[in-house]
């Protein structure tokens, strides 16, 4: 079959449009080579711009500093695109696979951690985090004993002296800490999986673990959940009828230290409406990339 027969208009329009995409691609690959765009951004946009979509992969790697065509064709070779490959013909797992290479955190969720006082309400905030949203929450290792309403595997893993001082040899726990009497831990192959998997994960755990996490993850956010007030956090701890007279009055006293520790995080949220918490805490995670290839 003949091509169409185009109008000397028509054909001046198309020839206009192929230089302005032209222009667009070399203007995309003048940004990544000054490191204003990244080659996973630009892949984003291939999504939505034609144009974009049609500039070839190794191009694309060329321009970003520090890949020559040699580690470009290399790379390339290794995942299996042909060199000529357009943006658009790559596959799903051809585009995960360049993401990871070029920058491996680029796949992985975020860290947050969620600390307070003891009674500012951290847990009822994960519990509804974890319904709401795609986080990942940690379940901790305690050796309290459950409270009445608490599942073993649930709500903690709850362990004994023996056992949880085993699991601190063996370096099972991303931290740990002793609070009000109990001892408590992160266990952190389960944190460590997720994150690989590009899960976003929530500790709700107290101050003392939250200072060991930043110590030694810089991946990590810090977030303070505050009481509206002090006399709101004593009523709430007052009101906590499973805790004895002498560790209620512990926990008030750990509270008064821990509030004084808010400036040491990233961030500070008042807990006056958990929704509102939620919504926050769901806004200082980015969201997961999705597997889902470009829609042309
Ligand atoms: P509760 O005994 O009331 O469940 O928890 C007491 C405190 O321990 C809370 O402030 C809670 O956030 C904290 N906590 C729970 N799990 C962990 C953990 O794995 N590590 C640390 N450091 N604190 C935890």
């Amino acid at each position: 079959m003949l091509p169409p027969q185009l109008t000397p208009e028509e054909r001046a329009r198309a020839l206009e449009s192929a230089t302005q995409a032209r222009r667009l691609r070399a203007d995309v690959k003048a940004k990544v080579k000054k490191g204003e765009l990244s080659v996973g951004q630009v892949i984003d946009r291939a999504n939505n711009e034609p144009a974009i979509a049609k500039m070839r992969v190794l191009e694309l790697l060329e321009s970003q500093t520090g890949i020559g065509k040699i580690r470009a064709i290399a790379l390339m070779d290794r995942l299996k695109i042909s060199h000529s490959r357009r943006i658009q013909g790559l596959g799903v797992h051809q585009r995960l696979g360049l993401l990871h290479s070029l920058d491996p955190t680029s796949m992985r969720g975020k860290l947050l951690v969620l600390s307070g006082p003891g009674g500012v309400g951290k847990s009822t905030v994960a519990t509804r985090l974890k319904e709401k949203s795609n986080f990942w929450v940690s379940i901790s290792a305690t050796t309290r004993s459950p409270r009445a309403t608490e599942r073993d595997g649930v709500d903690y893993y709850f362990l004994s002296e023996e056992e949880f001082e085993a699991r601190v040899q063996k370096d099972e726990f991303l931290e740990y800490a002793q609070f009000a009497g109990a001892r408590y831990g992160t266990p952190r192959d389960g944190v460590e999986k997720a994150l690989r998997d590009g899960k976003n994960v929530l500790l709700e755990i107290e101050i003392e673990g939250a200072r060991q996490v930043r110590a030694h993850s810089k991946e990590a956010l810090l977030v303070f959940l505050s009481p509206p007030s002090w006399d709101e956090l004593v009523a709430r701890l007052e009101a906590r009828g499973s805790d004895s007279p002498e560790r209620r009055a512990q926990r008030l006293e750990l509270a008064r230290q821990e509030m004084a520790a808010a400036v040491e995080f990233d961030h500070v949220i008042v807990n006056d409406e958990v929704e509102r918490v939620v919504e926050a805490l769901v806004l200082l995670a980015p969201n997961q990339r999705t597997l889902s290839g470009p829609s042309y």
